[in-house]
């Protein structure tokens, strides 16, 4: 595959979206973010077709049933899913996929394209995390409550993650994202896959790729 698919994870209120909004917005000749389909219901100011996929359970379970989701879960009782053809039409095309998704949909992932980096946001501390949540104002308490439940199983999984970032400050853990990627998308195998979009000098290419 000639793009790099980024899955991005942490805990509800751990600041992934303001991560993710930053990168998308640095990287966005070659970074295209993979919009998830949901059944759950749209929060305040979200939109269709720009946070999510709003669909119903009918037409996501058709999804399912038609495999065209990449990975799917159930989370807080709601399903979420990956358009399959949406990632790998832009990996062929060369661009990076970055995915925004939960640990169960994370490993699905892991397993199908081996060379994807998944990277786990940790809260500074568990306290800061519920601080977090109950700032948003957007979910009631029996909701923050689900989601500090869900929490707390979700933080095990990040041990099988590629990198872990510990969300204490945006700015601090935004240049380590930036590291990740810029890091990844050099090592040998992947640069040469995109030789041509690296070095412009033929001379040099064909010195590169030559067997001898
Ligand atoms: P939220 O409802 O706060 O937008 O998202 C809840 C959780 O669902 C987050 O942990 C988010 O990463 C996860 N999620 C969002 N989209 C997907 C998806 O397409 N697949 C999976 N497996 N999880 C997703």
């Amino acid at each position: 595959m000639k793009g790099l698919l980024l899955v991005i994870s942490g805990p509800s209120g751990v600041g992934k979206t303001s991560l993710v909004k930053k990168f998308l917005e640095e990287f966005k000749s070659e970074v295209i973010f993979s919009i998830s389909c949901t059944t759950r219901k749209p929060r305040p100011g979200e939109v269709h077709g720009k946070d999510y996929f709003f669909v119903d359970q009918k037409t996501f379970e058709k999804m399912i049933e038609k495999d065209e989701l990449l990975e799917w879960a159930n989370v807080h009782g709601n399903y979420y899913g990956t358009l399959k053809s949406f990632v790998y039409e832009n990996l062929l095309k060369g661009k990076s996929v970055l995915l925004d998704i939960d640990p169960h949909g994370a490993f699905q992932i892991k397993q199908k394209i081996r060379d994807s980096v998944l990277i786990f946001i940790l809260p500074p501390s568990w306290d800061e995390l519920k601080k977090r949540l109950q700032k948003r104002k957007s979910e009631s308490e029996s909701e923050i409550q689900k989601r500090l439940r869900r929490a707390r199983e979700e933080i095990k999984f990040c041990k099988d993650y590629d990198y872990l970032i510990v969300n204490d400050r945006l700015e601090k853990a935004y240049e380590v994202l930036k590291s990740i990627y810029i890091a990844e998308k050099r090592k040998t195998c992947r640069f040469l896959n995109n030789l041509e979009n690296e070095i412009k000098d033929p001379y040099l290419i064909s010195l590169i790729r030559s067997e001898e």
